[in-house]
């Protein structure tokens, strides 16, 4: 029916060539085309069904919990009772993608795949709710798995390509999650925990703020800013073992923590979205909208900070980001000695440390960066002189470059893990329940260490 569809579209667009030409007039677009259209007798009525015409919309897929969850609605055009017929049996193909490379395939990746050489696994009647949204759910996925589904009704072109990626709950926190575990300290450890809601992301969920610890010294973290890398699943486990193992060390210093500060499109992956995703719902990089040197364009990754498509784009003004405006109130309430944001990829980040480019001749603030950076590597035990340096390497309107020059307090990106095979595993984002628990560890020894160094 493509096929059909295109031929007929080139031979109206030659003919309207033609009309042009030789001043043809009033040829209507349906007596030119309805030749290659495919029709059906639909009671007493002919139905035109072509690509523009589906008889399904909006499909929609997620997962949660190990079961994939698909669903539809009837085209607005056939959603009255007397189109059920075209309704009577749904459909259900779906095929494995296991070639798709996290960080290097987006969501072209699926167009490109096609249901017909997908497997039907399932053909039978579903009952619309409000007679209008047809839902199906795959129990029979697997952990770490990459699928494309699409949905066709009796008659009409599949709706699809939806794809998912079955994630591990365990790796992947939604935000309920992050706020349950926050609750559950609260409630454990009530005299060491202050939570405060700090602001609102661009969809509206409240952003949490954590103070753990009675010392009014501080250091912050902040997690997720880039919505596919790491931060609630590392900081909330630094947080529940300092709350367990370092009471004591907490009575000194305290820990203030932002563990997710880009929920909205954290949970789209946690859900299931395949693809990296890095900017916030309004499609801004948070960590090119802080308001220190924002106006000066960077480039990066091929992108332009000042380009509204890229993914690296800074917003419309500085700070225009309510994301970024909870960050700045918080971190300026607290006023933290160091400031660590979690980044690299799929819940991991490592020991590479990176601050504002702009900092690498300023001696005196290169030196405090060491006297925060140096404690935290000797915790974490990885033994690595060569990658325990200061990287001088983020840009205008990051949220290092604003630590740096607004702040002057130690701020860093914490980056890639030092060792190669980790480093591959979650870059491609096969991270496990085993690898997680590896830097979960790493990241609270070194958090430890810190604290112990800056407690005396
Ligand atoms: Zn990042």
């Amino acid at each position: 029916m493509k096929k059909e569809v295109s031929i007929a579209k080139n031979l109206s667009k030659q003919i309207l060539d033609r009309r042009k030409f030789i001043g043809l007039a009033s040829f209507s677009m349906s007596e030119i085309l309805s030749p290659f259209y495919k029709t059906k007798l639909h009671g007493k009525k002919t139905i035109i069904l072509t690509e523009e015409y589906r008889t399904l919309r909006d499909g929609h897929v997620f997962c949660k919990n190990n079961q994939v969850f698909v669903s539809v609605f009837k085209a607005m055009r056939f959603s009255k009772p007397i189109h059920d017929d075209l309704y009577k049996e749904i459909r259900i193909y779906r095929t494995e993608c296991p070639d798709f490379t996290f960080g290097t395939d987006y969501e072209e990746y699926f167009h490109a795949l096609d249901y017909k050489q997908a497997t039907l696994i399932f053909h039978g009647s579903i009952k619309p709710a409000l007679q209008s949204k047809f839902s199906f759910t795959d129990d029979h996925v697997r952990t770490g798995v990459v699928y494309c589904y699409w949905i066709a009704s009796s008659d009409g072109e599949p709706e699809g390509p939806l794809p998912v990626k079955v994630r591990d709950p365990d790796v992947w926190w939604t935000f309920e999650k992050v706020k349950a575990k926050i609750e559950l300290l609260k409630n454990a450890y009530p005299k060491y925990i202050q939570v405060q809601q700090i602001g609102f992301t661009a969809n509206r969920k409240s952003i949490t703020g954590i103070k753990v610890g009675q010392g009014k010294k501080c250091i912050a973290l902040v997690g997720a800013v880039h919505a596919g890398e790491a931060g609630p699943e590392l900081i909330m486990f630094v947080l529940e073992n300092l709350l367990d193992k370092h009471q004591d060390l907490l009575k000194k210093v305290s820990v203030i923590a932002i563990p997710s500060a880009n929920p909205d499109m954290r949970d789209k992956l946690a859900l299931g979205n395949p693809w990296y995703i890095r900017r916030n719902a309004n499609l801004v990089d948070i960590n090119r909208n802080f308001p220190t040197d924002w106006e000066k364009t960077e480039q990066n990754y091929g992108y332009s900070t000042d380009d509204s498509q890229g993914y690296t784009y800074r917003g419309q003004y500085a700070a225009s980001e309510s994301e970024t405006v909870a960050i700045i109130d918080y971190i300026q309430q607290e006023k933290p000695a160091a400031l660590f944001s979690f980044h690299f990829l799929a819940s991991i980040a490592g020991g590479t440390l990176l601050t504002s480019k702009d900092a690498v001749n300023d001696k005196e603030y290169v030196d405090l960066c060491y006297k925060i950076a140096c404690p935290y590597w000797k915790g974490m035990n990885l033994n690595e002189p060569t990658k325990e340096e200061i990287v001088f390497y983020c840009t205008a309107g990051s949220l290092p470059t604003w630590g740096y020059k607004s702040l002057r307090i130690p701020t860093f990106d914490v980056e890639d893990p030092f060792d190669s095979a980790d480093w591959a595993q979650c870059a491609k984002d096969q991270t496990d329940p085993v690898l997680l628990h590896k830097y979960q560890q790493l990241q609270f020894q070194g958090f430890t260490s810190l604290l112990q160094s800056i407690s005396s």
